[in-house]
């Protein structure tokens, strides 16, 4: 049994909650050694820090604003409260990571001004503490170049989650320390181009992620079939094979190589 960590994932949401402990202790018991579990609001970070506390060795905290949060005609985040409420979350959990947090143009309606500065209330936070961050972007690449030239970045890089931009944009990605999570989701056939630009980035950049509840991979990349529709953690060693398929190489040498990747992302001060 190979050891693997999973950088992103949202056992805190309503959808799997109440099967999360199990889940957990399932997808532990078939090798995942962490979870990084992403709050997307202050309505789920207190679900967040209960897991954090209930599995201190296996949980790593992550509380961020997910763009989705930021809707063209909504007021519900105009007041920065999230902003106090997020600090002091990370005054009690001083080894947390920030997010998810980032640009989303994808989804309907974008706030993207409010969604920009939110992004760069966050980026300037993990600057500031030198905290792992953990970033969604969907059809928003230039402004998340723009943002992260203009802005102040944590000493040990950002991390991309789900990553799905080009090449290209990857490279740039590259000069801003950027480390970019790969997801079961790319493992469906139609994402051929997008594993292609995997294998064009350097080993020691690369994180994986079940993103779990949501993404569910292909039916034969599963572990834990069961829980489908939605995603189980367990299904991180498929993520993992999948991807060892992809590089072409090893489990054993993938497996090493993310390991420390992981620690030297989320775990070293
Ligand atoms: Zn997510």
């Amino acid at each position: 049994m190979l050891p693997y960590f999973d950088s992103h994932l949202h056992l805190q949401s309503p959808k799997c909650v109440d099967q999360a402990q199990q889940w957990i202790e399932q997808a532990h018991a078939v090798g995942v050694q962490q979870f990084v579990i992403n709050g997307t609001s202050p309505d789920d970070w207190p679900a967040v820090s209960e897991l954090a506390n209930t599995f201190p060795e296996l949980v790593l905290p992550s509380f961020g604003m997910h763009p989705w949060e930021f809707v063209q005609g909504s007021t519900r985040w105009d007041s920065d409260s999230w902003f106090v409420e997020l600090r002091d979350y990370l005054h009690r959990y001083p080894h947390a990571c920030i997010g998810e947090c980032g640009l989303d143009r994808w989804m309907e309606n974008p706030d993207i001004t409010t969604q920009s500065r939110a992004f760069s209330m966050q980026l300037e936070l993990a600057a500031a503490f030198n905290l792992p961050i953990s970033i969604h972007v969907l059809n928003a690449w230039g402004l998340c170049v723009e943002t992260l030239k203009n802005s102040p970045l944590p000493a040990r890089g950002i991390m991309l989650h789900s990553y799905s931009g080009s090449t290209e944009t990857a490279k740039q990605l590259l000069d801003f320390g950027a480390y970019f999570s790969f997801s079961g989701h790319f493992l469906h056939q139609r994402k051929a181009a997008l594993r292609e630009t995997y294998t064009q980035l350097p080993l020691d950049r690369l994180l994986i992620e079940t993103d779990a509840p949501d993404m569910l991979g292909p039916e034969d990349s599963l572990i834990h079939a069961d829980s489908a529709p939605l995603n189980h953690p367990a299904n991180l060693i498929g993520v993992a094979e999948g991807l060892a398929a992809t590089l072409g190489i090893p489990e054993e040498t993938l497996a090493s190589q993310l390991e420390q990747n992981f620690h030297r992302y989320f775990l070293q001060a």
